[in-house]
């Protein structure tokens, strides 16, 4: 098997040697040295404050784009959200279950968003700020330093899902004065599904301890509660747990966040060179491209879920679709997880194959 989807993706040895393990009891010194570890190497890598804190919760990034939202703003806040793509758009519908007053800016697709475009919007007493680094569902980075620029001037609460920019594109929590911050195991940490975290800066965590979400699994106290001792409210995915913290090591082993940016963004940037040498009759169609994946839009008359299913049926290699209206339009090749430039030329000349017989 040979996956560039956007998650789950290809995990190293290691990381998969682990998952062939017995599964340990948890409530024990040892699980919580592992889990202060995880902590303090995911602050490393997001660059957050000193006393910011990370919550590890059970569930997909999903869980956690819920818990940051309800716990993080109340009836009381005007969140600004950008709903570029179907993350962007999970945001709102969030923000419509919980009656949080929001205002939603709807970028052009595969555009990011311009200066204009949240001048707009200041001083107009928002306090709340969401956004998808990365909306992978479309592939399209948004300028963060635009972003955070706004919300600074603003005085407003920034919220960023970093779930597939995390490790692939540079981010500096402090520096852009971003107050939580978003990622899942099944994306650049290229481990398993079921553990997603919240990277919380002190002034998050003292707007957890002052809120009542009504939830008990996604009450954000709990966890911080219970991971001042290294340990979780309720059973935690161990297995993934311990996954990653070999996956983090191996990072910080290979050089460290800004290490494995470099690796992502050198993989991405083979790819594309390629696609143009190549000519293979795809467009790009994301205006401001993030490391983790590129979106392809195929040629009229050629569904892009076809060779997708080609792909996969004849060749053993797995894109990413595109669901929806793109589903024929669009599909994606990722550049997460255990990959290399080799790899992608295995993918380059079976592309190179379909279109000899026709199919692109
Ligand atoms: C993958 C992803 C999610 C979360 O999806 P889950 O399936 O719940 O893990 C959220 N936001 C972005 C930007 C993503 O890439």
């Amino acid at each position: 098997m040979l996956n560039f989807t956007v998650g789950p993706v290809m995990s190293s040895e290691g990381v998969r040697a682990i998952g062939a393990e017995q599964v340990p009891y948890f409530r024990t010194p040892e699980f919580s040295a592992l889990m202060f570890e995880n902590e303090s190497l995911v602050k490393r890598f997001a660059k957050a404050e000193e006393k910011a804190r990370v919550c590890f919760m059970t569930g997909s990034g999903t869980a956690s784009m819920e818990a940051a939202v309800i716990n993080l703003f109340t009836e009381e806040d005007r969140v600004l959200v950008i709903d570029g793509g179907s993350f962007g758009h999970r945001f709102v519908e969030m923000l419509e279950i919980h009656q949080i007053p929001h205002q939603v800016i709807k970028p052009a697709f595969g555009c990011g968003v311009t200066p204009e475009e949240l001048s707009a919007y200041d001083g107009k007493g928002f306090t709340g700020f969401l956004v998808n680094l990365d909306e992978t569902s479309v592939g399209v980075l948004y300028d963060i330093r635009l972003i955070s620029d706004f919300c600074r001037r603003n005085g407003i609460f920034l919220v960023v899902d970093s779930i597939s920019s995390f490790l692939c594109d540079p981010f500096d929590m402090q520096a852009l004065g971003v107050q939580a911050m978003i990622t899942g195991s099944q994306k650049a940490l290229a481990c398993p599904p079921g553990i997603s975290l919240i990277v919380l800066s002190e002034a998050a965590v003292e707007r957890v301890y002052r809120n009542r979400p009504r939830t008990m699994y996604l009450d954000l106290k709990l966890a911080l509660k219970n991971g001042e001792r290294g340990q979780t409210p309720f059973t935690p995915a161990v297995g993934t747990l311990r996954q990653i913290h070999a996956r983090l090591k191996e990072i910080e082993a290979a050089g460290g966040v800004d290490a494995e940016v470099a690796r992502i963004g050198g993989l991405a940037a083979y790819f594309r060179q390629k696609l143009r040498e190549y000519e293979l009759p795809f467009t790009i169609v994301s205006h401001s491209l993030p490391n983790a994946v590129t979106p392809l839009a195929t040629r009229d008359g050629v569904s892009a879920h076809e060779i997708f299913v080609t792909l996969k049926d004849e060749y053993g290699i797995w894109v990413c679709p595109n669901g929806g209206e793109l589903r024929d339009k669009v599909f994606r090749v990722g550049h997460i997880g255990a990959l290399e430039k080799a790899d992608y030329d295995k993918l380059l000349d079976a592309l190179r194959d379909m279109q000899k017989r026709g199919l692109l």
